[in-house]
């Protein structure tokens, strides 16, 4: 039997034990349980790595404790601006979608972008005609509506600046995964709601292939989580798999040197999720926490963790 591997994240920040209640840990930790287990079955059944993080990352959207999808973060102007990427490692085949607002599931219309010959990213209206001609499901404002990103946007909206959603006392975050399956395949997922009150159509890491997912067979597959101007300047993603594919890095030491140092020196906080094509897993973050999660062949048990 071929190996597989798959992991997950729930977003990177200032997420301290002392501040979450053991009913809000133990919901996490279900919520990131019940995205594994939905992209392990596949990846058992012999699905495909693309198949297994697109599963993972819709369970994810789907439980409004994370910031993607349902419980997406408010605009300044009080609605939801998602966005989404996928990436297959085959043949570095990409889909991208930014700026949409009723989709139910984001990561949906990347992975139909993917499979489409003639684009990679789409934003806006168009993209949600586009959803539409491939019928997806729309949901409308209520379904994405939360009380508590409710609470966080209004604290926040009469300031100029735009906050990562889980830098406050609710640290919840963008979602994503990574996966090998057993053809040797990889895969990479993201999907998030951005930054609370953020304003001008701005856009984060997560839906640039490079900056917040990246996957190519020759290196590993990557998916971001953290203050995206800093990724994006930093093309995280993409810079993990250069420095394995031209430096000759092990996927620990380039993730080492991403996360913790070009990253730190410019002041970029968050983390990344990766695994490499012998089905290595690396969790890197240079902040207090990430909620996370990772399953492998050998390795049956759904891991999860949440503090440094
Ligand atoms: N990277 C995302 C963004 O900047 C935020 C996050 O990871 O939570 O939009």
């Amino acid at each position: 039997m071929q190996d597989f591997s798959l992991a997950i994240h729930g977003g990177a920040g200032t997420i301290l034990k002392s501040k979450m209640t053991a009913a809000q840990e133990a919901a996490y930790l279900q919520a990131l349980e019940g995205a594994l287990q939905a992209g392990r079955s596949l990846l058992e059944q012999g699905k495909s790595a693309e198949e297994a993080v697109t599963a993972a990352v819709c369970a994810l959207e789907d439980a409004d404790l994370f910031n993607a999808g349902r419980g997406s973060v408010f605009t300044h102007e009080g609605g939801h601006e998602m966005e989404a990427s996928i990436m297959r490692g085959a043949d570095l085949q990409a889909g991208g979608v930014a700026g949409i607002s009723s989709v139910k599931n984001p990561i949906l219309l990347a992975a139909e972008i993917m499979q489409d010959p003639d684009w990679v990213f789409l934003s806006g209206a168009g993209a949600e005609d586009y959803a539409r001609e491939r019928k997806l499901a729309f949901e409308s404002p209520e379904y994405f509506y939360s009380q508590y990103r409710y609470e966080q946007w209004q604290g926040m909206k009469e300031s100029t600046g735009a906050i990562l959603d889980h830098s406050d006392d609710r640290k919840f975050g963008t979602v994503g995964a990574v996966a090998l399956d057993k053809q040797g395949n990889l895969a990479a997922a993201t999907s998030t709601g951005g930054l609370t009150n953020k304003r001008y159509g701005r856009l984060g890491d997560s839906a640039v292939i490079g900056s917040g997912t990246y996957a190519n067979n020759a290196t590993c597959a990557i998916s971001c989580t953290g203050y995206g101007e800093y990724f994006l300047r930093a093309v995280v993603a993409y810079d993990v798999s250069c420095l394995m594919e031209y430096k000759g890095l092990s996927l620990k030491d380039a993730c080492h040197v991403v996360v913790q140092q070009k990253l730190k020196t410019m002041g970029g906080e968050g983390g990344l999720i990766a695994v490499d094509s012998k089905g290595a897993i690396e969790l890197a973050f240079n902040c207090e926490g990430m909620y996370r999660g990772w399953t492998t062949r050998q390795s049956p048990t759904l891991h999860t963790a949440i503090y440094k």
